[in-house]
């Protein structure tokens, strides 16, 4: 029998993250005060290795698990990531191999991705215009790189792209347009995202998200919008689609309308640590039992008392109070 916990919720989807570094430090999640030049990330001997994946992700399929997202730090990063793709694509049962990048290296390595078994991408994307990305990413990768690489994306076969947008209050709010825009002529699924209090560094308050809500009312004084009754099992995103015939947009309330009944989702972080929601503070430590010599049936008993134990529903929960707890960072445990 496959588990469920203590919310009822089964286990669907798992967020592999596959580095901790990153060549972007957006303010939001890595800022350079804190993770500059001189922070020391995990070593190669401290994050999983390619087989180590291959054999966790099995057991997590064997549980009920569907799909899988690389994610990270930056997953591109990841030297010969196809081959830990191809791996992948080789377990029978996974329906969904997805990848959430920045973007920036996908000129070079959305084919080879694609050849190996990729079904999709997200790209990240804070903005359009040049100095506001460069201030959101904080880093000398030019927002047309990023470009290139959604564009070498749709060419290799993944579009239409997932592109993710989060919004801050007076920080990018006047992307809203400029990106439906975009995604609109591109045909791209744009979908913004509320700012959430993760990790311990940054300097989150309510007042600086902007609610799913209010950027459907902006969108819809261009292009009218109407809701789409997402019959199937997207729990995450608000469907809308333009009355124009423009495509669809998605708003993921995850502040203001938060989804934790839904959430099947489990955490892998690079160096080995398992992960039952995105606003934890501890893991468990499944690389330790790997190298230590667990065998299977040892680990998949784990895996399913670690799920059956969870009652995770941090977003709904979510106070200022809260938000000032530390918590894991969510380049460390999977974004
Ligand atoms: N580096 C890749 C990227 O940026 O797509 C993958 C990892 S990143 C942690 C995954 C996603 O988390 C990105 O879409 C990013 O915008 C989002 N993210 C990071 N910090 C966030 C925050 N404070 N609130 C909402 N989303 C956040
Ligand atoms: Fe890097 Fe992604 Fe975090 Fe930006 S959001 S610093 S690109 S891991
Ligand atoms: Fe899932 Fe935790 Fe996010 Fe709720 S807060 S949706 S339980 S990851």
């Amino acid at each position: 029998m496959e588990p469920v916990d203590r919310l009822n919720r089964p286990l669907r989807a798992l967020r592999v993250s596959v580095t901790d570094r990153c060549n972007f430090r957006c303010p939001y999640c890595m800022p350079r005060e804190r993770f500059g030049d001189d922070h020391a990330f995990l070593d190669r001997q401290a994050i999983l290795s390619f087989e180590e994946i291959e054999r966790l992700v099995r057991l997590f399929v064997a549980l009920g698990v569907r799909k899988v997202r690389l994610t990270g730090g930056e997953p591109l990063l990841r030297r010969d990531l196809p081959e830990l793709v191809r791996r992948l694509r080789a377990i029978p049962e996974l329906r969904d191999i997805a990848l959430t990048t920045n973007g920036a290296l996908l000129p070079e390595l959305a084919r080879p991705l694609r050849v190996a078994g990729l079904d999709r991408v997200t790209v990240s994307l804070d903005a359009l215009d040049p100095d506001r990305f460069a201030a959101l990413s904080d880093s000398r990768l030019p927002v047309g790189r990023v470009l290139e690489g959604i564009a070498t994306a749709g060419a290799a076969g993944f579009g239409p792209l997932k592109l993710n947008c989060v919004l801050q209050r007076g920080v990018n709010e006047d992307e809203i347009l400029p990106l439906a825009a975009f995604a609109r002529a591109h045909g791209h699924l744009l979908r913004f995202i509320e700012y959430m209090d993760v990790g311990s560094g940054q300097d989150w308050r309510m007042d600086r998200v902007v609610p799913a809500e209010e950027v459907a009312r902006r969108l819809s004084e261009h292009w009218p919008l109407e809701r789409v009754d997402s019959g199937h099992a997207d729990c995450v995103a608000q469907h809308w689609r333009y009355r124009d015939g423009g495509g669809e947009v998605g708003l993921i309330a995850s502040v203001t309308a938060p989804f934790c009944q839904g959430c099947d989702r489990a955490r892998l972080s690079a160096d080995g640590h398992l992960y039952a929601c995105l606003f934890a503070t501890e893991g468990l430590d499944l690389k330790g039992l790997l190298r230590g010599g667990a065998t299977d049936a040892t680990l998949s008993a784990l895996l399913r008392s670690r799920w059956a134990r969870r009652d995770d529903r941090y977003s709904e929960l979510r106070t200022e109070a809260t938000a000032r707890q530390p918590k894991v960072e969510m380049f460390r445990l999977g974004g």
